[in-house]
């Protein structure tokens, strides 16, 4: 089982849910990233996509990504370059 460890030390993180896709069947987490809901979605052709819920905004992405652990790791990058109050 791939290493679930958060990336970041900087923020405030915690895994929801880890479970295949509902749509396709691909693994996919759900994290609580300080006030964010990041969703990581991971392709088994070597894509990945990355949905950060804000509330009243999102922002997606998809970049390519060897395995979820180095998604997770990309997707945490985003946010922690992220301006914030
Ligand atoms: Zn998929």
């Amino acid at each position: 089982m791939a290493d679930r460890s958060p990336t970041s030390d900087l923020m405030n993180c915690r895994l929801l849910i880890a479970r295949p896709s509902e749509e396709c069947g691909c693994p996919e987490e759900e994290w609580l990233v300080e006030n964010l809901l990041l969703t990581v979605h991971f392709e088994p052709d070597g894509r990945g996509h990355i949905i950060i819920d804000g509330g009243d905004w999102e922002v997606e992405s998809e970049v390519d990504a060897a395995d979820m652990a180095s998604l997770r790791q990309h997707a945490f990058g985003i946010i922690e370059r992220m301006p914030r109050e």
